[in-house]
């Protein structure tokens, strides 16, 4: 199979360059969305909408973040080569696949069958080195944790207790919060019992639901 082109390398070469023009971000964060074949995680038929800066469909009714939702997410998030980072929605597996290429250790949660399954599928065939989990993201995974950064890539209602608490002391996390429209929150964890959080403007992701889905779509 081939996996990537220069036709598609030039697509995605300005699309960065227009992340790039729309804010300052963190110049890692653009090299390794530069080397993640964005359109491999988008359905078949829609790989040409791929590097276009706007969210497209996936299975099971959800989407896959806009670009520069997914450079703000990440740019926010800070990831160091190594640290332990723990994701929430997993979705098509684009976001998890930038962060392993900035050499953390990801793990990651989704909560629907059929986008586990498919992200586990792209990300094998890309070599990406992740652990994925099929499950309710709410939990965390206490027995991993802590973790250095945590990333939930779903509208949460608020700020769930599990994750706050497997953050590492010293630790980050990214969060859209809110019912319908999202602020982006950053929790910064500074001492066991002290979290300092910030605010980062108004997105719109699908909610983050309790329990599984078992079914295919
Ligand atoms: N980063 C992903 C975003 C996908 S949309 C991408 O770019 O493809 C958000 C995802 O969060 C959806 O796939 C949804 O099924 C998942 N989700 C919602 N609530 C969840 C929960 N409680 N646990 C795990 N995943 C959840």
């Amino acid at each position: 199979m081939e996996l990537d082109d220069f036709r598609y390398k030039g697509l995605r070469r300005r699309m960065t360059e227009q992340l790039r023009a729309a804010f300052h971000f963190n110049e890692r964060v653009l090299e390794a969305m530069d080397r993640i074949p964005r359109h491999l995680f988008v359905d078949r038929g829609m790989e040409h909408l791929a590097y276009l800066d706007r969210p497209l469909a996936i299975a099971a009714g959800q989407t896959i973040s806009r670009p520069f939702t997914v450079a703000m997410q990440t740019h926010l998030l800070d990831v160091k080569t190594w640290e332990k980072v723990l994701e929430i929605g997993t979705g098509c597996g684009y976001q998890t696949a930038v962060l392993a290429e900035l050499g953390a250790k990801v793990y990651s949660i989704e909560r629907q069958r059929a986008l586990y399954d498919g992200a586990q599928r792209i990300l094998a065939a890309l070599q990406c080195q992740v652990m994925l989990f099929y499950g309710d993201g709410y939990a965390g995974k206490p027995v991993l944790g802590p973790f250095h950064k945590i990333i939930v890539t779903c509208g949460a209602p608020d700020i769930p207790l599990p994750l706050k608490a497997q953050l590492a002391v010293g630790g980050r996390m990214v969060i859209p919060v809110g019912e319908g429209e999202q602020t982006m929150t950053v929790v910064d964890r500074l001492t066991e019992t002290d979290y300092r959080t910030s605010t980062h403007g108004a997105y719109s992701f699908v909610p983050m639901l309790e329990g599984i889905n078992k079914g295919t779509i």
